[in-house]
């Protein structure tokens, strides 16, 4: 049995590892944190900029809706004054439209009676022939009185003067009772929203967007798709979800090219038109995912150097205490035949003399010496000699169990086997079964005799009062004696005190001839 010398030891090096991996834990956690609160950030950042477009816009329409309506408000108020029947017709001309002129990207500025037909164009001084009354604003207004301004949807004008889309902006014209006199109608080119949205910088994937309360599409910029224009978008999950809230920002995928936007919203004014901004998330996040990658891929460097550096050290600190492991085992050892030393057996038996001493449990020690070993040595040379010493330890070694049993080298031939927890009695039985193993161990080759050892026992219990000290002393006297009373037997020191001396070990077997 080799000794068990070292003491559990604690592992400095697990803790390196775990230490190190709950750091690489914190660090990414907090990297992660900090990437998440950026990403918020950024959306927030791009929600507000898009919010600021929408009431940049916003404003710009409502002032020019305003505009169109005060040239239609003009357009009625002087259609409804008597007087102007008496004047010429330029003049007429110039009262109705009188307040026409500002408006921007302004059409034709109509006067329609009850039938749709045209009573007084801005345009032309003679009213071009034309009838109107399928238009949808026409009949609107010829259903419902109170419907105030209202915005058309988009149209071509019939006139083969350009092809750019219009919408109308109209107002009833009604006699003094309620009764239906026909319609205001002043027509705006929607290439007023193209020049309005692109003065606006959002980035290539993103787009501006004027939709009417019906989800008809009357603006977009860039145009995503081929004439759009008209289009009725209200089935689109997307454009459903603003005409139902009216305001606010959400994330969503377009239906159309399938990539991801962040949609802001927002009414204009009272009006009937919701204007959207749609700014591409890719290009929201682009700043954010390069600062991201370049982060993570630091952190990543960091965090794969910092378990290196600690898998290596844990590593070192292994190998270390292997050495230091295999140092104090090889310190407390005795060489030749790998039981303990005398070092540790002085060790060992102080502590067990202690414990002992605590819990009055007995204590035994055995001291073993090998018979003429000078002899044997002589006759076998240093090498057999050494030899034997190995297998008389290993017989020793064989027969101590327990995990508090001890045995050492005391010196040269000699070994020491300390037994706690043992009375005389017990510690007879092994030290008999030692005495017997070694003398049938195989004889060497020409040896004359077979090995054989004599032991000397001392015991302690809790009547005794004896000293460690002199629990040694009567273990070499209990030795000294039973070499001289014939060698290869065992004798109790305990036994000696009561039994006449020579005759101490009284079952022991008798040494051979
Ligand atoms: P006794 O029966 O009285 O014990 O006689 P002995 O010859 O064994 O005793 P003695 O003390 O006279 O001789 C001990 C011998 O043990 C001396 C030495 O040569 C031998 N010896 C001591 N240590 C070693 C060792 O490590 N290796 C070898 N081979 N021999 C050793
Ligand atoms: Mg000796
Ligand atoms: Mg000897």
């Amino acid at each position: 049995m080799s000794p068990s010398l070292s003491r559990p030891t604690r592992r400095p090096e697990r803790l390196l590892i775990v230490g190190s991996v709950l750091t690489v834990l914190v660090i990414v956690g907090i990297v992660t944190a900090l990437l998440i609160r950026e990403h918020a950030n950024t959306l927030q950042t791009a929600k507000r900029t898009a919010s600021n477009i929408t009431q940049l816009i916003d404003a710009d329409v409502l002032r020019n809706v305003e505009l169109y309506d005060m040239t239609l408000k003009g357009l009625i108020a002087a259609a409804e004054r008597n007087d102007l029947h008496s004047v010429s017709a330029d003049i007429r001309h110039l009262v109705l439209f009188d307040r026409s002129t500002a408006a921007p990207y302004k059409g034709d500025i109509l006067l329609l009676d009850s039938h749709g037909e045209v009573i007084a164009d801005s345009s032309l001084l003679t009213p071009k022939t034309g009838n109107f009354a399928d238009r949808d604003y026409f009949q609107i207004h010829q259903a419902n009185p109170d419907i105030g301004l209202y915005i058309s949807r988009p149209f071509m004008a019939r006139c083969v003067c350009d092809d750019q889309w219009r919408i109308a902006f109209s107002r009833r014209v009604s006699a003094p009772d309620g009764r239906f006199q026909g319609v205001a109608v002043a027509s705006m080119r929607l290439s007023y929203f193209h020049q309005l949205f692109s003065g606006l910088n959002i980035g290539s994937n993103s787009t501006i967007n004027l939709i009417n309360q019906q989800g008809i599409l009357l603006a977009q910029e860039p145009m995503l798709e081929l004439d759009m224009v008209d289009k009725d978008l209200s089935q689109r999950p997307n454009v459903a979800r603003m005409l139902r809230e009216h305001d606010g920002s959400f994330q969503g995928i377009s239906s159309v090219d399938r990539q991801g936007r962040l949609y802001t919203f927002s009414s204009v004014g009272d009006l009937p038109l919701i204007v959207a901004v749609a700014l591409s998330t890719d290009e929201i996040f682009a700043q954010w995912k390069r600062a991201a990658l370049l982060i993570s891929l630091a952190t990543g460097v960091l965090c794969i150097g910092l378990l290196w550096m600690a898998w290596m050290l844990s590593n070192e600190l292994r190998r270390r205490h292997r050495a230091e492991q295999v140092l104090s085992e090889l310190a407390a050892t005795d060489a030749l035949t790998g039981l303990a030393n005398r070092r540790t057996l002085d060790q060992r038996l102080r502590l067990e003399w202690d414990r002992a001493q605590r819990s009055t449990e007995p204590l035994t020690l055995l001291m073993i010496d090998v018979d003429h070993f000078k002899a044997f040595n002589d006759r076998h040379g240093h090498h057999g000699g050494d030899e034997a010493l190995r297998k008389v330890a290993q017989v020793i070694s064989d027969n101590i169990r327990r995990p508090a049993d001890l045995a050492a080298r005391y010196g040269g031939e000699e070994f020491a086997v300390v037994l706690p927890h043992t009375d005389a009695k017990g510690a007879w039985v092994i030290a008999e079964h030692i005495r017997s193993s070694v003398e049938h161990l195989p004889r060497a080759a020409n040896a004359e005799r077979p090995i054989t050892v004599s032991i000397g026992m001392s015991s302690w219990d809790k009547r005794s009062r004896m000293s460690l000290e002199a629990l040694l002393l009567s273990a070499d006297q209990a030795l000294y004696e039973a070499k001289h009373s014939g060698r290869n037997r065992i004798v109790s020191a305990d036994d000696r005190s009561h039994a006449p001396r020579g005759n101490a070990a009284g079952d022991a077997p008798r040494p051979k001839a």
